[in-house]
Formats: structure tokens, C-alpha cells, sequence
């Protein structure tokens, strides 16, 4: 008896100090900062980082630092990684959780093509399956990996007033994935309604639909009347792209993306 209590104590202790070293190397990677040069690249690869304020700044570092220590970047179709690479993508991704616990606890792996890729979609007609191929700038798979043409990737970042970014795209749905399914309803702050982040989200969604069907122009992009989870994504990029537009259209929205994210892009100058 006293052998079997010897042993759970053994494991309990390994246990806790097993997460207790995590939980330190967590802790030093986010109080990482980047070296001067990779913050030059980072500014000139995402220039929204730029805006930020100080606090957030400072905050980015730590959170690129721990993403790329959890990520593995894999080349396709004979692409080599670099480290601009690297950087800008981090950096993108880290933005989305910038400021909250939240965190890309699924994600291990990200592949990146040159440019648009060719991917199989399936399509299901009653009890026929068919496949087809498409050609896409990204990809987010439920628990990861998440899949970026370069080319858009690099260029979305450069352009931060379009509205436009798949990296952002893709990282909602694996933020949105973490409440177990990609539905557009993401595990919220604390403190914020799933009530009111239904109503407010199912209306705006309607609305959107309503206004891509009869071909009145959105603010959101109009491939977000595809379903709720990419109405979701859609929104992600105007709200750090496009703030005071999303604001000024759909001021519900903003403020349902401003609680979970605990960020205001409208007051960055
Ligand atoms: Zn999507």
C-alpha cells in the first residue's frame, strides 16, 4: 500500500512540475522581444503593426516569439521558407490574439505554397459525393493545418487598407474552430454574451445575404454570405482593416469584434 501511495505521490509530482516547466518556458517566450532587425522587417512586411500602441507593440513580440516556437513552416511546390516568410505570417496570425488568453492551441503546422494553389473540394448532392478541384489563396483545416499562398499572404499584409487579408481569413476559422466546430460563434471573452453575439451576428448576416442577393455593395466582403462561419472571417478582416467603415456599416458587429479580441483598431492612429 504504502509503495502504490509512493508512486501516485511519484506521478502527481511529475505531473505538476512537468506543467509547471511549461508553463515558465510559456512565460519566457512572451516576454521575448524581437531583435531590432526583425522588428524593421515586421513593420515593413505588415505595416498595420505600425499603428498599434505602444502596450500592444510590446505585446506582439512575446506572442510572435511563442507562435513560431509552436509552428513549423513547410514549403510547397519547391518554395523555401524564409524568414520574411516567417515574420510577416507570425505576425498577421498574432495580431487576432493580440490582446486576449485566447490562443492557436491546434495548430502545429503551416504550409505555404508560392501562389494560389489547386485543392479538392467535395460536393454532396443527396447521397452522391463528387469531387472537384478549385483553386484557392487559403486554407484553414479544423485542429490545423492551415494552408497560405505566399504571394497573397505577403501582399494582403502590404495592402492594410483594402479590407482584404487571407491570413486573417484563415486564422479566424482556427480561432473559430476552437469552440469545437466552425460555425461562426468562436469561444467569447469573458464577460460577453453568447446571446447577444447570436443576435447581433445572425441579423447582420441575414442582412448581408439580403444585400449580396439584390447587389447592393457591402463593406463586408460579399463571399460572406457563404455561411456564418465565413461571414465571421469576412468580418475579422474588415475589423482590423477597414475599422471605421465596418463601424460606421454594421456598428454592432464592430463592437461584437472589439469584445473578443479586446482591441479597437479605430482609435490606432
Ligand atoms: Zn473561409
Amino acid at each position: 500500500m504504502l509503495i502504490l501511495l509512493s508512486l501516485v505521490a511519484l506521478i502527481a509530482c511529475a505531473i505538476a512540475y512537468y506543467l509547471w516547466s511549461r508553463r515558465q518556458a510559456r512565460a519566457r517566450l512572451l516576454a521575448t522581444t524581437l531583435t531590432a532587425s526583425e522588428r524593421q522587417l515586421v513593420e515593413t512586411m505588415v505595416p498595420i503593426v505600425r499603428r498599434l500602441p505602444p502596450d500592444l507593440r510590446s505585446k506582439l513580440d512575446g506572442k510572435m516569439t511563442l507562435f513560431q516556437d509552436q509552428v513549423r513552416f513547410f514549403g510547397c511546390d519547391g518554395l523555401e521558407v524564409t524568414e520574411e516568410m516567417r515574420l510577416s505570417i507570425s505576425a498577421q496570425a498574432c495580431l487576432l490574439v493580440l490582446n486576449t488568453d485566447m490562443w492557436f492551441d491546434n495548430l502545429t503546422t503551416i504550409l505555404i505554397y508560392p501562389n494560389a494553389f489547386k485543392s479538392r473540394q467535395q460536393m454532396r448532392s443527396g447521397y452522391v459525393v463528387t469531387e472537384k478541384e478549385i483553386i484557392r489563396t487559403g486554407e484553414s483545416w479544423n485542429r490545423g493545418p492551415v494552408i497560405l499562398s505566399w504571394a497573397h499572404s505577403r501582399q494582403g499584409a502590404l495592402n492594410d487598407h483594402d479590407g482584404h487579408n487571407v491570413v486573417f481569413h484563415e486564422f479566424a476559422h482556427q480561432i473559430d474552430d476552437l469552440s469545437g466546430g466552425t460555425d461562426g460563434v468562436p469561444v467569447l471573452s469573458r464577460g460577453q454574451s453568447y446571446a447577444d453575439w447570436e443576435r447581433v451576428f445572425v441579423a447582420a448576416y441575414d442582412a448581408h445575404v439580403h444585400a449580396v442577393e439584390t447587389g447592393r455593395p457591402t463593406v463586408i466582403d460579399p463571399y460572406g454570405a457563404e455561411g456564418h462561419e465565413e461571414f465571421f472571417a469576412v468580418s475579422v478582416e474588415v475589423f482590423f482593416e477597414r475599422p471605421n467603415a465596418l463601424k460606421d456599416s454594421v456598428p454592432d458587429v464592430y463592437e461584437q469584434l472589439s469584445l473578443l479580441f479586446q482591441l479597437d483598431p479605430v482609435s490606432w492612429t
